[in-house]
């Protein structure tokens, strides 16, 4: 056995304890001294417990855990006056900001219910989800800036395991979901640690040869789908794990296996059809087809949560506009599984994607130390909202277009060229 084998003889509780291993040493590169915020749903409690104890074995001085349920967040929905959602808790937002200002590291369990609010008035949807956005987006800024060193990491919850097997006992379907979490995240394999810096050697390879290509644009073509995605000036791929601004290496994913960059926001042009579905805050938003001019989505429509979607696009002017362009090959474990997970972190790691809204600034080559406006200049966009959806699949051609105009391969049917 070599430490890249999955290890058969590994229990549940110690894929959870490795889960919460890769978490605190891989993901978040958790330093002595240093303070952790999570967050977590209730459900996420024993998984929540690793990670803690990973953490103070690692040196934290204090972890704190924010905890959310699901039940409460419907009972909001189905009861509170109409106000209630134009309310975001500012106060706690705001704490989070400062607790990163002083350099605490950032933990989010991920493994909501899909569907959560299907069937809710998707006014109040719309009005919660910008309330919030609103909020958050002092804390939101200093995670997408890489001023500190933060991941998101899953919980196979009843809620999330029942979307993704739906013909199976909910505790076959938890067993199930489990199975693919942790090979996805690299716990079932013998030497964990060691196989996450295996893969980000392979992903770091991967985003060089990109970076000495210094490509003008990317263009893709499949059923529903001829793109022509411009990339910012002076974008830098990123992938696998990256050096945050406190100097702290951090793996943001676990799972990843996308490589990304920052598109030009005023030169994305075409058409182009989501090739999975996208669950959004509790909504499920399927076959989503948009058109572009000039870096706008000018038309768009969506056979499922089209009205969510339509006010998702008016929350800001830069909620129109990309801010992430990614590629993954087909064949990548997570889409090789030949599973939905109805979860960002799942199906973006699965499958090649663009996203609305906010640029990472650590995508423009000495982005790190630039003002709004010096990155707005290079191309960089700027939103409340930064929401992933999936364009690729094994129908999709992408093309790299170089500034002399030269067109060369660069994914054919779905893989690497
Ligand atoms: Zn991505
Ligand atoms: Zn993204």
């Amino acid at each position: 056995m070599t430490k890249l084998t999955r290890d058969p003889s590994l229990t549940h509780a110690q894929k959870l304890d490795r889960l919460g291993e890769v978490a605190v040493r891989v993901g978040l590169g958790l330093q002595e001294g240093q303070e952790l915020v999570m967050t977590a749903s209730l459900d996420a409690l024993p998984l929540v417990r690793r990670i803690t104890e990973h953490a103070y074995k690692a040196g934290a001085s204090l972890v704190t855990t924010l905890f959310s349920d699901e039940e409460a967040t419907l009972m909001r929905f189905r009861h509170a006056r109409d106000g209630s959602f134009d309310v975001a808790s500012g106060w706690l937002y705001d704490g989070m900001a400062s607790a990163f200002k002083n350099g605490a590291a950032r933990l989010a369990i991920a493994g909501e219910n899909p569907s959560l609010l299907a069937g809710q008035d998707p006014d109040k949807v719309s009005r919660a989800n910008r309330a919030r956005s609103a909020a958050y987006t002092p804390a939101l800024e200093l995670i997408a800036g890489f001023d500190i060193n933060w991941t998101i990491a899953s919980y196979a919850s009843p809620a999330w395991a029942r979307a993704v097997f739906p013909n199976e006992p909910e505790e076959v379907a938890v067993a199930k979901l489990w199975d693919a979490i942790f090979a996805a995240s690299r716990v079932d394999l013998v030497d964990p640690v060691a196989a996450w810096a295996e893969h980000n050697k392979a992903l770091h390879a991967r985003t060089k040869l990109l970076n000495d290509k210094r490509y003008s644009a990317l263009r893709f073509v499949g059923p529903g789908t001829d793109l022509t995605v411009g990339l910012a000036d002076d974008h830098a791929w990123e992938g696998g794990a990256s050096m945050a601004k406190n100097g702290i290496v951090c793996n943001p994913n676990i799972p990843s296996e996308e490589v990304f960059t920052t598109p030009h926001k005023d030169r994305v042009s075409g058409h182009v059809t989501s090739t999975k579905p996208l669950s959004y805050q509790g909504t499920l938003i399927e076959d989503i087809a948009v058109r572009f001019e000039d870096g706008r989505i000018v038309e768009s429509t969506a056979r499922t949560g089209a009205e969510v979607l339509a006010k998702v696009l008016d929350t800001d002017a830069g909620a129109r506009r990309l801010g992430e362009v990614a590629l993954v090959p087909h064949s990548s474990p997570i889409s090789a599984s030949g599973l939905l997970f109805y979860n960002t972190l799942y199906d973006e790691n699965a499958a090649c994607h663009i996203a609305l809204g906010q640029a990472y600034a650590k995508c423009i080559r000495g982005g790190d130390t630039m003002s709004p406006e010096q990155l707005a200049a290079k191309g960089a966009n700027k939103s409340l909202i930064h929401i992933d959806w999936m364009i690729g699949s094994s129908h999709i051609d992408i093309d790299g277009i170089a500034a002399d105009g030269r067109v060369e391969p660069i994914m054919r049917r779905g893989e690497w060229a």
